[in-house]
This record gives structure tokens, C-alpha cells and sequence, in this order.
């Protein structure tokens, strides 16, 4: 026999509410995020980092063409330590820049050189019409332990974001970490750090990768309590390689809970199951965050369209003209 139990959940249709209509007296399901009517308000970034050759290129500049459509707020392209790897940053951005409708971020960070080479670099963003840059510390290079400031250098990303408000009106997002930097002596210590990013002229925080999305929304609460209050955007990053994700989690304090080794386990040689799992388990993540009131997304896509075009699509971000 069915009981029909009234729902107060408005939001759901009538066929996904008699789904969820309790048999033989047990208390009903969950409703599944996923029947929840689309969502119509939701905002995405894309990050990319600069290939290395023509070929990374290749499969760099597919994905972005997949992706563009889908009218991102901005697409970021990362920066590494070292004079090839920022060339192959700025060559990234401007082409963007010059070839797409989209608007480019460029990551700037202030390891290994001076406040004059950091500068330079920004203005020559700025005269290219890249208005944008997600300012950071970075990381220390290969080979060395732990960061020490660049003599001459700026030493931190709030010192940079003092720097570059300096030289012309950027647009400025800067990092923010729900399960703390490594290197911060405590939360508050961190938040504290966010907030002076914030307060030197940053208007927008990009989250390191998390998946329990009770994390993000913990941090945020946190966040607002201590007065920031510019957009605090989650980086969801679709996990295809989950060995190689753990292991980067480690190593920048992000959590990977059991239930996630649960689901990848056995397939390290199934690449396409696991490309299947790595895009249900970031469109759970987002549609609850969704619910839970967040709006803004920031993809890590390691320069791959697949996932992320299909996350966006359960998010109802779908593509502006036919593709
Ligand atoms: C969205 C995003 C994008 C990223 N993109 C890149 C990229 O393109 N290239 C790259 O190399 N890395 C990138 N990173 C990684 C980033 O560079 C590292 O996480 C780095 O270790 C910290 O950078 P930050 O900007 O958060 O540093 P900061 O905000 O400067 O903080 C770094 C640490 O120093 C502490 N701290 C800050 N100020 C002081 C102070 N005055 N005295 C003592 N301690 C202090 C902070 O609490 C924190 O522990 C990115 C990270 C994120 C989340």
C-alpha cells in the first residue's frame, strides 16, 4: 500500500514527489538534488594552464572552443616560476584575449623575481587589455623546501595585490582555502590573511579544490563572520585522475574523504568509469551547494572540456548558440 505523505518541498514537480511518497510506512527518500528544478542563476569561470607544446596546444584550444559557448564569466590561465612558462602564461591570455569573446584572467604570482619584473608584467597586461588577475603567492620552486620572498620581490599575495592596484584599476581574485593554507599558523591566522588580501583591493576569492561541499559552506559562514564579504567563489575540480588527485590534495591540505577512495577504488586502469564517477560526483557537489545557496562556480578543467561542459549542463548553464 502507498502512503501518500505530504511533501513541503515546493520545488519538485508531481512526478518526482510520488517518487518520493513513502512505501509500507518507512519515512520517504531524500529527494535526489538532481530532480530539483534547474537552476537558472548560475555563474562559471574555467581555469587552464599553458601548454607546453603544439600538441598540449591543440587539445588546450579544443577545450576552450567546447567551453565558450557557455559564456563564462572569465577563464583564468595559471603561471609557474620561471621565464618560458610565464611567456607561455602571456601568450595564453592575449591570444584568448584576441581570439575569443571571452574575458581572461591572468595568474601572476610573486615567486622568484622583483617588484620592477612583477610590474612589468602587469602592465604589459594591462596595455594587451587584460584587465583581470588572480594574484597569488605561488608556490616554492622545484627543488627548494619551503618559500622564502624573492629579495626585491613582494613577499605575499596581499602585498602584490597592494602592487598592482598601484599600476592600474585590475580587476583582482585572489586564493582562499577552506581547509587552511598549509603554511598558516592557524585558521583564524588565514582568514586574517584573506581578509587583508580583500581589504588591499582583491573583490573576488577563488577556493582551493574541496569535495564535501559542508566545508566550503563552514568556511564561508567563517568568512562572513570575520567581514569578508566579496564573492567567494568553490574551485571544483572533476576528478579524472584520482591517484594523481590525492596526491596533490596532500600535498595543499585538501581533504579527500573515504567515501571518494570508496568510489574510485579498483579503477586505476578504467579511465572512462572513472571520467563517469568524476562527473556525477562534481554535479552532486555543485547542485548542493546550489541549494545551499551558491551561485558562482570556478572549474579547474586541466585544460579538458568533457566534464566540465556536462557539470555546467546539470547546472543549467547550457550553451548560448548551437554547438
Ligand atoms: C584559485 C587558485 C589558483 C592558483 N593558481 C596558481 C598559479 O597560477 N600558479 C602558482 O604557482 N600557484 C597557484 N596557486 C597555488 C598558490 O600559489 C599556493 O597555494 C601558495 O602556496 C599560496 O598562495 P596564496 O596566494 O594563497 O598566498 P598568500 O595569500 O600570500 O598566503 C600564503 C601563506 O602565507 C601566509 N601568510 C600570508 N601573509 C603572511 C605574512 N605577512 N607573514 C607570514 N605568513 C603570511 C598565509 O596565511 C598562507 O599560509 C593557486 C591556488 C588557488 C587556490
Amino acid at each position: 500500500m502507498i502512503h501518500r505523505i505530504p511533501r513541503p518541498d515546493a520545488r519538485l514537480d508531481d512526478s518526482t514527489r510520488l517518487l518520493n511518497v513513502a512505501r509500507d510506512g518507512r519515512p520517504p527518500l531524500p529527494s535526489m538534488m538532481i530532480a530539483a528544478p534547474l537552476p537558472d542563476d548560475v555563474s562559471v569561470s574555467f581555469e587552464f594552464f599553458p601548454p607546453k607544446s603544439d600538441e598540449a596546444a591543440e587539445t588546450l584550444w579544443s577545450a576552450i572552443k567546447r567551453l565558450e559557448p557557455l559564456a563564462p564569466e572569465y577563464v583564468s590561465v595559471t603561471y609557474g616560476a620561471g621565464g618560458t612558462t610565464r611567456e607561455r602564461t602571456h601568450a595564453t591570455v592575449t591570444r584568448i584575449a584576441n581570439e575569443t569573446a571571452m574575458a581572461p584572467a591572468a595568474h601572476l604570482t610573486c615567486v622568484g623575481a622583483t617588484i620592477d619584473e612583477v610590474d612589468a608584467v602587469a602592465e604589459s597586461y594591462w596595455d594587451a587589455g587584460v584587465k583581470h588577475i588572480v594574484a597569488l603567492r605561488g608556490d616554492p620552486p622545484a627543488g627548494a623546501d619551503r618559500y622564502q620572498p624573492h629579495p626585491g620581490g613582494y613577499a605575499y599575495a596581499a602585498d602584490l595585490v597592494t602592487g598592482l592596484k598601484k599600476i592600474a584599476d585590475f580587476e583582482i581574485s585572489v586564493a582562499a582555502y577552506p581547509e587552511m593554507h598549509p603554511e598558516a599558523g592557524s585558521a583564524e591566522a588565514d582568514l586574517d590573511n584573506l581578509k587583508r588580501k580583500i581589504d588591499n583591493g582583491a573583490t573576488r576569492a577563488i577556493t582551493q579544490f574541496f569535495f564535501d561541499p559542508e566545508v566550503f559552506l563552514r568556511f564561508l559562514d567563517r568568512a562572513r563572520a570575520a567581514g569578508i564579504t566579496v564573492p567567494i567563489v568553490p574551485g571544483i575540480i572533476p576528478v579524472t585522475n584520482f591517484n594523481m588527485t590525492a596526491k596533490f590534495a596532500k600535498m595543499c591540505g585538501a581533504d579527500v574523504p573515504k567515501w571518494m577512495h570508496d568510489l574510485f577504488d579498483g579503477l586505476d586502469d578504467d579511465a572512462e568509469t572513472r571520467k563517469l564517477i568524476a562527473a556525477s560526483v562534481a554535479a552532486e557537489q555543485c547542485r548542493v551547494l546550489h541549494a545551499s545557496g551558491v551561485n558562482a562556480f570556478h572549474f579547474y578543467t586541466m585544460n579538458k572540456a568533457d566534464l566540465c561542459y556536462a557539470i555546467c549542463h546539470v547546472m543549467g548553464v547550457r550553451s548560448s548558440s548551437a554547438v
